[in-house]
Parts: structure tokens; sequence; C-alpha cells
């Protein structure tokens, strides 16, 4: 089978000839239709000190997917050959305080495919059984590609009741432009989402219905004045990784207000503490999805009206994954989808 594969460690990514994976007992063989291109993609195509550090060579990437199951193995019960699916990429162990508490995101042991494991850009993925998440027909293939980083949207979005209340969110990436329609969907009142990249902000107006603010420009304080809030944001969702990010959400929170921080930034960042204890700030930090309430909210949500769709903003076959890793470099597309079909 195809695969995109990192080979070497240096830069770059590579297609290679691999064997079609091999399955054990309670996994599944995924024929791959549709995958998207993530931050941490990239991360691994520039082979960062990270990636470095995280990620063994030689190894096949790739962790947003959807496919079509065309093997099961000998224990698998509850699913079928030609099911559609998605999946989650954590793969999770059994044995944590957290995992035998119900609660497996929270596992310490956790190993992500295209990360640590073999991934998902190739024609083929094998998967624990557990992991797979069936597609009911309202959610095609290209959504099913993006369920992962909606994922963290939607996991970051329901992290606080937002019914009624004015929410912040810091960074128009494909995350934040996602959660920001999360937002709007569940019945937040404001919604306000701050980038210093034009095209970033201008896509996210296209995706939800927010207010962008561009904060090389404009202050949030004007903002609050102009939407006529009467103390600031109730809600922040952090998900620049950027520091002034975090400082002007904290800035511009009422008393008590809560974050959820998914954003991840590049090194130590210093907080200024004083301030998060005197406004009595909740602040939560986000990993990945829970697994599964995230998948059946979001899958639910999207059955429902919730529309993505135009987050996606690039489509390349999986042969011209090239011109899909400069698209996602360039920092002004949304997400970038491959088929590999
Ligand atoms: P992204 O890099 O595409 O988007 C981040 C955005 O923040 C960019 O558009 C950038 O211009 C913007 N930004 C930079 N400085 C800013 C500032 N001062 N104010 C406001 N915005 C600013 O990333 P993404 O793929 O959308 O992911 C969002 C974040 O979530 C990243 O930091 C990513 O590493 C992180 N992440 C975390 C998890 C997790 O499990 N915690 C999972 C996936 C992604
Ligand atoms: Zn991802």
């Amino acid at each position: 089978m195809l695969a995109l594969e990192k080979s070497k460690p240096e830069t770059g990514l590579w297609m290679v000839e691999a064997p079609v994976p091999e399955i054990g007992p309670e996994d599944v063989l995924i024929r791959i239709n549709k995958t998207g291109i993530c931050g941490t993609d990239i991360h691994i195509w520039n082979w960062d000190a990270w990636a470095q550090r995280t990620v063994p060579v030689p190894l096949i990437t790739g962790h947003e997917f959807a496919g079509e199951i065309v093997e099961l193995g000998r224990d698998v019960r509850g699913l079928e050959i030609g099911q559609r699916c998605s999946g989650e990429g954590h793969l999770i162990g059994r044995q944590s305080r957290q995992s035998r508490s119900g609660r497996f995101h929270l596992d310490p042991e956790t190993r992500g495919i295209g990360v640590n494991e073999q991934g998902a850009f190739a024609e083929y993925l094998r998967l624990p059984a557990f992991n797979v998440v069936p597609l009911p027909e309202a959610v095609d293939d290209e959504i099913g590609a993006i369920l992962d980083p909606l994922g963290n949207a939607v996991h970051t979005a329901l992290s606080y009741d937002l019914v009624g209340e004015d929410v912040l969110i810091t960074g128009a990436g494909p995350i934040g432009i996602m959660a920001a329609a999360v937002a709007r969907h569940v019945g937040a009142r404001h919604v306000v989402i701050t980038d210093v990249n034009p095209a970033r902000l201008e896509l996210a107006a296209k995706v939800a219905d927010v207010v962008p603010v561009n904060v090389a420009e404009e202050d949030l304080r004007d903002v609050i004045a102009r939407l006529k809030m009467k103390e600031g944001f109730d809600v922040g969702l952090e998900m620049s990784g950027n520091q002034t990010a975090l400082d002007q959400m904290v800035e511009s929170l009422v008393m008590g207000g809560r974050i959820a921080l998914l954003g991840i930034p590049p090194g130590k960042s210093p907080v200024d503490w004083s301030r998060i204890v005197f406004k009595a700030i909740t602040l939560k930090g986000i990993y990945g999805r829970e697994i599964f309430e995230t998948w059946y909210k979001m899958i639910a949500m999207l059955e429902n009206g919730l529309d993505v769709r135009r987050v996606i903003t690039h489509r390349f076959s999986a042969r011209d994954f090239r011109e899909g890793f400069e698209t996602m470099r360039s920092g002004v597309s949304g997400k970038v989808v491959l088929d590999w079909r």
C-alpha cells in the first residue's frame, strides 16, 4: 500500500510502498478514504525538537481519518465489514487509575497513531475495534476526516455551560474556529474570536456567526464596550498557545470567569498568577477528546445542524501531499484534506 512516512530523521515526509498492516484478534483493518493534515503533522514534517524527541523513525504519520472497515479481528463483535468509520487516534491502556475509572482520555499510557504508532496517512490502517467510531449518513468522509480536531474543539467548548454566556476564543486556527461554531450551536450569547492573522479571522466569520477581532489592531476593552457587555467575558477558550493571548483573556474575563486551555505554548511561559487568584478564575487544561463522550456529542450536533464544512479550505489527492503540506505551512488555510482513493 501507499503510505506517507517519516523515513529519515530530517525535514519532510516520503510516499513509500509499505506492507498492509496485519491485524490482531481485537483489531479492525480500515481502508482510508480521507485524512486531515494537523498542526502535529507539520511539527513532524519540520522535524522540530518535539518531533525528534517523540517520533520513532521510520513511522507512517497521520491521525485524522475516515474510511471503511475491510477486515475484522477474530474477537471483534458489533462492527461489520463495509461500515464507514472514523476513530479515536489515542490508543489507551486499561490499567491506570484513570482508565479503570472510565476516564480513558486521562490514561497516562496513551500512545498516538501517527505519532508513536503507525498512522493513518496510508491506504490501510490497523486500529483496535475499541477505538472505532461508526459514522452515520449525515457525516460524510471529509467531515469524518476532521472529527479529531473538531473533537478537540467540542471537548474544550463543552467544558463549561455556554448557554447565554459571552465567550472569548483566542486563536482562529481551525480548532478555534470550530470551537466558535460549537459555542454558537449550543447557545452562547456573544462569541468573540481573536487572532493576529487577518486571513484566519476572515475564515472564522465565514464558518460561524462570530465577532472577529484582530488584536494587533483593536483592543479587547473596546470590543467589550461595543458589544455592551457589562464587565467582560464569562468564559475563555484558549486556542492559540500564545502567552499574550492568555494574558488578554485573563484581563478581559469577569470576576469568577472560567478558562479552558487547549493551545500549547512552545516553551515555558510566565503566568501572572496573582491576577488569576484575585479574579477567582477557574482554569482547566484540555487534552484530546473525552473517550467517547466527546465523539457522541459531536456526532449528535453534526446530525442536528452544526456545520463546520467551510473550515475545510483545500482538498488534494494524497499523491499531491507536498502541496497539501505547503498549503498548511502557509498559515492562511483552514483544514486541508487528502483523498486516498
Ligand atoms: P493553529 O496554529 O492553526 O492556530 C493558532 C492560531 O493562533 C493561529 O491562527 C495564530 O495566528 C493565532 N495566534 C497567534 N498569536 C495570537 C494572539 N496573540 N492572539 C490570538 N491569536 C493568536 O492551531 P490549531 O490547529 O487551530 O490548534 C490550536 C491550538 O491547540 C494549538 O496550540 C495546538 O497545538 C493545540 N492543540 C492542543 C491539543 C490538546 O490536546 N491540548 C490538541 C490539538 C491541538
Ligand atoms: Zn490532529
